[in-house]
């Protein structure tokens, strides 16, 4: 496909799908959008520590070749306008994998969040958010070395899926009229409606997504977080085909919780995931109590959605959250953080969950030698004090240094 404004660098070849599996070349091209706000100054920092981490790991052997994509204000400088070129949609699809900045989202109305326009453009069904302690960093928690988990959570569906109706529309009314009338249910006068729909198959590709990751990384249980005891025929219902799929897909790879204590005494037999369940209400709970218990976790979308920044905040916050949103192969790594406009240009925030959504990416492509690099040479940077001010507020003694500086430290400890 020929592109507009898109340039893929020469020297690269593109990632390829062969028998269902990705096929990455030594030399592939990956795109990155660098988004809005602070978007520059972390992947400007980003791509530094990237480069020099993929070169360390493999002395020329293996080499990352970018094409720049553009959404938000840089895409409608370009796009006369457009802030979600079309053209930008196809280029992921064409490269596989995509990492980006953060993009601007107006609040109440203008236009629609680009975020969830990508995520529903290219099906990237799945939001996967790992979440680990690193050493030195500063957290509330007493332990925050028993916090490893990953969080899987469904990101087409639910109250998000843009089904509402505004209080004192004619919309509004019709629907409210046919709920009452025809369903016989009854909720106060000129409430807002939204629609939460949840399905077998939006549930069943997000469990077996997470139960497929959790046997390919020897993750010990998947546990389903949902708020079946109120909404039974929603979260419910996301529960029972979460079971669903871990009994009759991977019946043989995994072990239900009840099978666990019945039959063996809590212990879990080698090789097996443990598949259990816990209410949404109680996992914010027993994540701060005990995060030991957790390791993979399955949610809907708004669940998923408070879960990760909640969780985020027990090892450092959203300054070194990572994230991917993720089809079957086409997967789009992304800081979880938002533009932070105050900081725009001033060469400040923390370059981490960019830099560390970029290990995830590396890992997706195999690539996890350039991970192993980046996560030791990170302790060494924040344990010798250096970090941005973020951290620097929370620690005594630290070195405050600015975005590029951080990078600058850390590349020299690779
Ligand atoms: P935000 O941009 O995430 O910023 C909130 C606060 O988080 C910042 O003021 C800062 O805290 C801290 N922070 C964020 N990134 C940081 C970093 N890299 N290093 C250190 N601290 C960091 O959230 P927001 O202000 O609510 O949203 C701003 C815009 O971003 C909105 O348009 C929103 O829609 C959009 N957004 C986009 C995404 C995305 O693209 N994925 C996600 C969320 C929000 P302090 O003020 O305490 O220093």
């Amino acid at each position: 496909m020929s592109y507009r404004h898109i340039r893929f660098p020469d020297s690269g070849q593109k990632i390829s799908i062969s028998n269902n599996r990705m096929v990455v070349p030594d030399n592939p091209i990956l795109g990155f959008v660098e988004g809005d706000g602070i978007g520059p100054d972390i992947t400007r920092a980003a791509l530094r520590v990237w480069n020099a981490a993929v070169e360390k790991a493999y002395g020329g052997r293996r080499k990352v070749h970018w094409a720049e994509l553009y959404l938000g204000e840089k895409a409608s400088g370009i796009y006369d306008g457009d802030y979600f070129p079309a053209e930008t949609l196809e280029a992921i699809k064409e490269l596989i994998v995509a990492i980006k900045g953060p993009l601007t989202t107006p609040v109440g109305g203008g236009f629609r969040s680009l975020n969830v326009s990508l995520r529903q453009e290219l099906d990237l069904y799945a939001c996967v958010r790992p979440v680990q302690y690193f050493q030195g960093v500063p957290s509330p928690m007493r332990r925050p070395e028993d916090v490893d988990v990953v969080i899987f959570r469904e990101n087409t569906e639910d109250v998000y899926s843009g089904i509402e109706y505004q209080s004192g529309t004619p919309e509004n009314r019709k629907l409210a009229k046919f709920l009452r009338e025809e369903m016989g249910v009854d909720f106060f006068e000129d409430a807002g409606l939204g629609v939460k729909p949840i399905s077998p198959f939006g549930s069943k590709r997000l469990v077996r997504k997470a139960i497929q990751y959790a046997i390919d990384n020897g993750r010990a249980s998947v546990t389903l977080v949902h708020k079946g005891n109120i909404m039974k025929f929603t979260e419910g219902a996301f529960r029972n085909w979460g079971y669903e799929v871990a009994r009759e897909e991977f019946g043989d790879q995994t072990i239900s919780e009840d099978e666990l204590w019945e039959k063996y005494d809590g212990v879990a037999p080698e090789g097996k995931v443990v598949i259990k369940d816990r209410i949404a209400d109680i996992t914010f709970q027993l994540m701060q109590l005990r995060p030991a218990e957790f390791d993979v976790l399955a949610t809907m979308n708004l669940n998923g959605d408070y879960l990760s920044d909640a969780l985020a905040a027990e090892v450092g916050g959203m300054g070194i959250a990572p994230g991917a949103n993720m089809a079957d192969h086409v997967a789009v790594f992304e800081a979880t953080h938002g533009t932070a406009p105050k900081y725009a240009n001033l060469d400040k925030v923390n370059p981490s969950s960019l830099m560390f959504s970029g290990c995830m990416m590396f890992d997706y492509i195999g690539w996890r030698e350039v991970t192993t690099l980046i996560n030791e040479a990170f302790v060494r940077t924040v344990g010798a004090g250096i970090v941005t001010y973020d951290f620097a507020r929370q620690m005594e003694g630290a070195t405050e240094v600015p975005t590029s500086g951080f990078a600058d430290a850390l590349i020299e400890r690779l």
